[in-house]
């Protein structure tokens, strides 16, 4: 009887599937030819064997284009959008700090500036426009405020 695909290896099966996946991991997509060579060096390791055997190919991350992960598991990934998060957050606080403040406008702005039917106006025109409800959210949000700002 064929063993079942994804049988879990033992010790010394599990050390060698590490070692394979590492390996395949250090391909780029273009290197596809040696990557196609550890992958079916891991499947016979782990034990998968099948009529689908010869139809397996590993899959670049579509986002760094490296093997051995996916996009939804890519660590370039969530670097990059930590990072794009991060930047959002900053231009965010530094486009509300651009808007009026108390101490230098006139009695008319600080009002708008305050006035929760502003944000409201704002708020239902970026929901109306499916804004992804994330940092790029209040950037926009801040932005438009900062426009509409009356001088
Ligand atoms: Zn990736």
């Amino acid at each position: 009887m064929a063993r079942s695909v994804g049988a879990r290896p033992r010790k010394a099966q599990r050390e060698e599937a590490a070692r394979l996946r590492a390996k395949l991991g250090e391909c780029r997509s273009d290197q596809w030819q040696r990557a196609q060579v550890i992958f079916e060096e891991l499947c016979a390791v782990c034990g998968v064997t099948g009529p689908s055997y010869s139809l397996m190919t590993p899959r670049a991350c579509r986002f760094c284009h490296m093997y051995g992960h996916t996009r939804q598991y890519c660590p370039r990934k969530r670097v990059a959008e930590e990072r794009a998060r991060d930047r959002e957050v900053a231009e965010a606080s530094q486009i509300k700090n651009q808007l009026p403040q108390q101490a230098t406008c006139s009695a008319a702005q600080w009002a708008w500036v305050v006035c929760n039917e502003a944000h409201d106006a704002v708020y239902a025109e970026l929901r109306a426009e499916g804004w992804p409800w994330d940092e790029t959210w209040e950037v926009e949000h801040w932005r438009r405020m900062r426009i509409r700002c009356p001088s």
